[in-house]
């Protein structure tokens, strides 16, 4: 049965349409996304609502922010959906989602989202991160590892070091390519971010940090005092107990933010 048959839409690859088709699984998801009225739900590209109806079932309002306009015009029409939803047109990465603040509720953000823009959609996220509660994304599941990983993993890196700045990574389940109308070409895994209120650590400009990451692991088999020379010499890095010759996959989250507090300091 071709896509356009079973879906009534042909799924566009541009937009990395892969239609959640899985009962199983999107109960899963739904369960471990946890819809309430107390918090602002915002998914993003809701699709054919495979996950925004049995969302949107137990709770008044749900916001949903879609790029491509034919959904978008199903979604109006949808006739249980029509009347809950709060429909945006456009691309995510550019959305301010300070525009969906409400006095005392904080956003829960969720989505299967489109794989080509996972990660720059994280980032533009985490911006945010001081409005959100949690987030709940469908992901490759190369990814969700890079998110979760520990240092001195093949997996850690800048996504890595970001992300745990910001958030807490819990890894939720893993979905097989089957469970989506077409297959993805690749396993895919749910994760939930929770950004810190309290975080761990303070960074007096993360503008360093992603900088000082970016810079860092750009060649991962160099060594720190390779990779960070323009920034920091031998003399910076005793001062901060870090080993110059560590690779930058060795280093913590937490020495990450020592380096780019320290380069900080540096600059005033
Ligand atoms: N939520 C549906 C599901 O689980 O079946 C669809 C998921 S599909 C992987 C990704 C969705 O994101 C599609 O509906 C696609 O049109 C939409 N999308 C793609 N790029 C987007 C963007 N930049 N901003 C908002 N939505 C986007």
């Amino acid at each position: 049965m071709s896509n356009k048959v079973h879906l009534g839409h042909t799924a566009r690859k541009r937009f990395g349409q892969n239609f959640l088709t899985d009962s199983n699984i999107i109960n899963r998801i739904v369960a471990a996304i946890s819809p309430d009225n107390e918090h602002v739900m915002v998914e993003i590209g809701p699709g054919l609502a495979a996950l925004t109806e049995p969302v949107a079932e137990g709770i008044d309002r749900l916001t949903v922010i879609e790029l491509d306009r034919d959904l978008v015009e199903r979604l109006k029409h949808h006739p249980v959906l029509k009347d809950k939803l709060e429909i945006h047109q456009g691309d995510a990465l550019q959305f301010d989602f300070n525009k969906l603040l409400q006095p005392g509720k904080k956003l829960k953000v969720f989505g299967n989202l489109p794989y080509n823009i996972s990660t720059p959609l994280m980032f533009h996220l985490f911006s945010f991160a001081e409005h959100i509660a949690n987030m709940h994304f469908m992901l490759q599941k190369e990814v969700v590892l890079r998110l979760s990983a520990a240092p001195g993993s093949k997996a850690y890196g800048r996504l890595t070091v970001m992300a745990q700045y910001y958030c807490q990574v819990v890894p939720v389940l893993e979905v097989p390519p089957q469970s989506f109308t077409p297959p993805p070409k690749v396993d895919s895994a749910v994760v939930r971010l929770i950004p810190y209120e309290q975080k761990p650590w303070q960074c007096h400009d993360v503008h360093l940090l992603e900088s000082i990451t970016a810079t860092a692991f750009n060649m991962r088999r160099k060594t720190l005092r390779n990779n960070l020379k323009q920034l920091f010499s031998d003399e910076d890095f005793a001062t901060l107990n870090i080993d110059p010759g560590m690779r930058p996959e060795q280093i913590s989250v937490s020495q990450y933010v020592a380096l780019a507090n320290h380069l900080y300091q540096k600059q005033q």
